[in-house]
């Protein structure tokens, strides 16, 4: 592609010749220098007053210095495109810009296809960047624009991403997901259609997501069978047991288990960090809050009740007498009953698949997080990874924070609201 410098001191008339507007309909205007007020409203104006269509236009400010990029069209016959070349030089001239055209052919536009776009965005530092655009490279994705934040204290990078050349995007969002684990930094990575869509819901994994324990785990350990349980668990693992059988299995060995110790293990159970500070930002802001849990209600409810969630669905133990019977009432609740409930929770509420957020970490959460439209691993077993839009580790739920746009202000009001 040509390039045609022009600096505020070069004659504007070799320029001219340099860039040969004549043969060319489409221009790319590139403008550099120090930021001033006015800058767009002054370039507006030349362009109006020589009817020149203003096709396409990024700019970038940063530290008081301006980057624009106008995509000039130049339509009707008899229209002089010297003239307005000039006058928009001059004007470079006078606001101290560094100025220079690039023609382009109308079959090398680029347009503003979503489908076409991912934005990522890394919870981590300059290695994360190296790393990340290594891959980039790698897999022909093309960085449009990039730029840094800070929240909580903590730096990320955010990149949109034009795909348009990429062969496999699946590849490349598996080989971001796994640099990003071997750097240890969070990472997000979600097509451009659903990131702009504001959220409006969320559904929770309980166990080892909301709060920071397995409850089968504990009420096997209080029962004294933790190591019959931990074999099950190990075989359903090594896929010997589908869900439903080896819960039903676990559960059997939990009879006799009295009300009062589950309630012990339900008063003790810790919320995962940063758990609490989120839910109750969350519910300020408005959103559709609830658990959908392959573990068991006595634990969902009493999170259900404390933050006043909207919904908690998980598996049902029954009770008689005052005791675990070892059996469980109503339907399994699986990895596809996950997704069936979030679909339906967001079918009753009105709420597009792309404005729900699911967040889990095991592999019955798979579904649910690819139905959601932005699906996170919390703190996930290795393979979560490859199906969620964004990968946390363990004591980062803040970053949801920033993943949900969602700023300081607004969980300092929150909770102050919390308080009164
Ligand atoms: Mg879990």
């Amino acid at each position: 592609m040509r390039l045609f410098p022009i600096s505020r001191r070069t004659p504007w008339i070799h320029l001219q010749r340099m860039v040969n507007v004549r043969d060319e309909s489409l221009l790319v205007l590139n403008l550099f220098g120090p930021d001033r007020p006015g800058i767009l409203a002054a370039l507006a104006e030349v362009l109006q007053h020589h009817d020149i269509e203003l096709a396409d236009l990024q700019q970038v400010s940063f530290q008081k210095n301006i980057g624009l990029h106008l995509l000039l069209k130049f339509g009707a016959a008899g229209q002089s495109k010297d003239s307005a070349v000039k006058d928009l030089l001059f004007l470079g001239h006078q606001l101290n810009l560094t100025a220079n055209f690039q023609p382009l052919p109308p079959d090398k536009i680029q347009g503003i296809d979503h489908r076409k776009r991912l934005v990522l965005i890394s919870f981590g530092d300059t290695r994360a960047v190296a790393g990340l655009s290594e891959v980039l490279a790698q897999e022909d994705a093309e960085i449009e624009t990039i730029s840094s934040n800070r929240h909580h204290g903590a730096r990320s990078f955010e990149m949109i991403l034009n795909i348009d050349g990429v062969s496999r995007v699946e590849r490349l969002k598996s080989r971001l997901m796994g640099k990003s684990r071997e750097l240890n930094t969070d990472l997000a990575v979600q097509n451009m259609a659903a990131y702009r869509k504001n959220k409006r819901m969320i559904c929770f994994d309980m166990d080892s997501t909301l709060v920071d324990m397995e409850g089968i785990d504990e009420m096997a350990r209080k029962a004294g069978v933790h190591r019959e349980v931990a074999r099950i668990t190990d075989k359903a693992m090594r896929g010997e047991y589908d869900f439903e059988e080896s819960l039903r299995q676990r559960v059997a060995m939990l009879r006799g288990l009295t009300l009062n110790e589950v309630m012990e293990i339900r008063d003790q159970m810790t919320l995962s960090q940063g758990i609490e500070e989120l839910l109750t930002t969350l519910k300020w802001l408005g959103f559709k809050l609830g658990i959908v849990s392959g573990g068991f209600d006595i634990f969902t409810e009493s999170l259900k009740e404390r933050f006043r969630l909207d919904f908690a669905y998980a598996n049902r133990l029954e009770i008689k007498d005052g005791a675990l019977t070892g059996r469980l009432s109503g339907d399994i609740i699986d990895a596809a009953q996950k997704a069936r409930i979030l679909n339906q929770v967001a079918c009753d509420n009105g709420i597009p698949l792309d404005q729900v957020v699911a967040v889990g970490d095991g592999a019955n959460d798979s579904l649910m997080l690819t139905q959601a439209g932005l699906g996170i691993a919390y703190n996930a077993k290795k393979g979560l990874d490859r199906v969620a839009d964004a990968a946390l580790s363990k004591a980062r739920f803040n970053h949801v924070f920033h993943l949900l746009g969602i700023t300081e202000e607004d969980i300092r009001e929150a909770m102050t609201c919390q308080a009164l």
